[in-house]
């Protein structure tokens, strides 16, 4: 996997969630791409033909994640990943899971997108909430709770 990283949040940081959030161990080769920017904030996994990069020496298929600038407002709501972490946590769960889907041909519908953009989101949040609960063991485990 090559993980092409243009924030400040440590590579090795970015490597460890996707161990987290991963739908499966053998998830393949693929090529990551992290920025930040203005919202939207998204995610995009793209399978086939790659030309978003042309000029990144990427593997296809390519996961592309956008998230804010460090510093940025970011609005708390319910559930929602509530900094740049919790964002990336929650964008490449859903994305990996796309990734999941199409290896899974039998236990989804691929013609369905709604069905699979709900299916990725419900994904993504509950790993979300496994990754807070994951950070708030760790605190208390250090804090000796
Ligand atoms: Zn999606």
């Amino acid at each position: 996997m090559r993980i092409v990283n243009y924030t400040n949040i440590p590579t090795r940081v970015v490597r460890e969630i996707i161990r987290f959030v991963r739908p499966d161990k053998r998830l393949g080769r693929f090529s990551m791409l992290i920025d930040e920017g203005k919202a939207p904030w998204a995610g995009v996994a793209q399978f086939t033909k790659s030309n978003i990069f042309p000029s990144l020496p990427i593997e296809k298929p390519t996961i592309v994640i956008k998230i804010p600038p460090q510093g940025s407002q970011i609005r708390r709501s319910d559930g929602r990943p509530v900094d740049r972490v919790e964002m990336l946590v929650f964008l490449l769960a859903h994305e990996l899971r796309h990734f999941w889907q199409g290896n899974h041909p039998r236990l989804v519908d691929l013609e369905d997108e709604k069905a699979l953009e709900r299916d990725a989101d419900t994904y993504a949040y509950e790993r979300l909430e496994d990754w807070r609960c994951s950070r708030n063991l760790e605190v208390r485990r250090v804090a000796g709770e």
